[in-house]
């Protein structure tokens, strides 16, 4: 069995090999062979990326079902905050928890709630760690974790130590579940209601600290049967719960509104999020104290379980978030920061690195570099790698031939064709060819 779990997985049946995916990879986790798209799973940072270029629907993400709910004696949602964002006004945030209960759901817990409270949380760490290195990094969105622990090892230590809001979430409610029922803690099962596959990995094989999730459900799935309920809904007598500030980490900038301390960057998309990890690793952004990355472009509101246009979301959100600016609602979380701090730090990942063996490595680092000078630099995927630089180090590690550059076969194939050319122009002397010493001919004797 792998020792990796991954929520984005190939349907075979679906796959053309039509090589679009390959390139969007942000961890070049890709190949594509004998006709089928390969996912390498110690680089895949479930991402989305993926599902989200694919022509042929051929990569999904794995999420929880409804029906997983009915294996607990007691079920808690936990709705994203970029959750509220899919419905229109009308269908406020108090509406949509009734309609989860209706759904079949104990009991909601907002992870906009938790949102407000790993933000003062973290305002609180940045004001206190100040010899920490800089900018320390959200841990928020686990792709962009995930990404730094394969692609950015090095800069693992400036990703801050305080767990995300779905987790605080998922502790808070379990405990006020457990005080208020008396069901034990594992007959309570917690379910997120999930923008991305990235989340749903993270409940099933976190990275460092146990989960206190037990499930994620896609929102898209959530959201089809709700609505086929609202209609029916008693909503006269609901209250506002859910604060605007922890509403507005849905999407991209509102984790950095909630904090508003120092100097914050805010980067979403992971194209662009690598690029300012690269500029982080050069040592060029020492004078940012925190940097809010989301693999998403727009943050979750642009993940690829969620059911609405993501510029639509933003508005709504945006929008509900001014509107509840004065709700608050953090008092049940505690204050200590100690309450917020992850138990384990974030281990490496280091999946790019061409050999365990620094020297090997280095010495298959050389002759990757002479590959790639010589193949054309066209970047153009036929081989089934991403890049010319890709097929150079799928070679050099033995996975891999040459002859997978179609560029490389037409040259040895016109080589081959010459050489079949000049064979066939020549006779033995015995077959009527007028003899003379080969050599006068500047042949060779064959
Ligand atoms: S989910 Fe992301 S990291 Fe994984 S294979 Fe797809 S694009 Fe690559
Ligand atoms: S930005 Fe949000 S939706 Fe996108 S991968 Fe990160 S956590 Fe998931």
């Amino acid at each position: 069995m792998s020792e990796y779990f991954h929520s984005v997985r190939l349907d075979e049946e679906k796959c053309k090999g039509c090589t679009n995916c390959i390139k969007h990879c942000p961890t070049e986790a890709i190949r594509v062979r004998k006709g089928r798209a390969r996912i390498i799973e110690e680089r895949c940072i479930d991402c989305g990326e993926c599902i989200r270029v694919c022509p042929n629907q051929a990569k999904v993400a794995i999420t929880d079902d409804l029906d997983s709910i009915k294996k607990y004696r007691y079920s808690i949602a936990l709705p994203a905050p970029s959750f509220y964002g899919q419905f229109k006004p009308e269908l406020t945030p108090e509406i949509v928890h009734a309609g989860l209960i209706a759904l079949g759901f104990d009991s909601v817990f907002p992870v906009a709630l938790a949102a407000e409270a790993v933000s003062r949380a973290i305002r609180n760490y940045l004001e206190q760690q100040r010899e920490r290195p800089r900018p320390l990094i959200s841990s928020a969105c686990p792709a962009v974790v995930r990404l730094v622990q394969v692609r950015f090892p090095s800069l693992l230590e400036h990703i801050i130590p305080l767990v995300s809001p779905m987790e605080i979430a998922g502790r808070v409610a379990r405990e006020a579940a457990h005080r208020q029922t008396g069901f034990g803690p594992e007959e309570i099962g917690v379910f997120f209601l999930t923008p991305c596959p990235a989340k749903v990995t993270e409940v099933k094989q976190p990275a460092g600290d146990s989960s206190s999730v037990d499930g994620a459900i896609s929102m898209s799935v959530v959201y089809g049967n709700l609505l086929r309920m609202m209609d029916n809904l008693n909503t006269a007598s609901l209250s506002p719960v859910v604060s605007g500030i922890g509403i507005g980490w849905g999407r991209a900038g509102g984790e950095n509104e909630a904090i508003k301390t120092g100097s914050l960057l805010a980067v979403d998309g992971i194209h662009c999020v690598i690029s300012v990890l690269e500029e982080i690793e050069r040592g060029g952004l020492e004078d940012i104290d925190y940097l809010e990355a989301q693999a998403c472009t727009g943050g979750c509101i642009g993940g690829c379980l969620v059911p609405q246009n993501p510029f639509v979301a933003r508005v709504r959100m945006g929008n509900l978030a001014r509107s509840r600016q004065r709700v608050e609602s953090g008092h049940m979380f505690p204050a200590e920061l100690d309450y917020y701090c992850r138990k384990s730090p974030v281990p490496a990942r280091p999946a790019l690195k061409l050999a365990d063996d620094p020297a090997l490595a280095l010495m298959r680092l050389e002759e990757a570099e002479k590959i790639v000078a010589e193949l054309p630099g066209l970047d153009c995927g036929s081989c089934g790698s991403p890049s010319c630089r890709a097929l150079a180090e799928d070679i050099v590690q033995g996975y891999a031939r040459r002859s997978y550059c179609i560029f490389e076969l037409r040259r040895r194939l016109q080589q081959l064709a010459e050489e079949i050319v000049e064979l066939a122009q020549k006779q033995p002397p015995a077959m009527g060819r007028e003899w003379s010493p080969a050599r006068d001919e500047g042949e060779e004797h064959d």
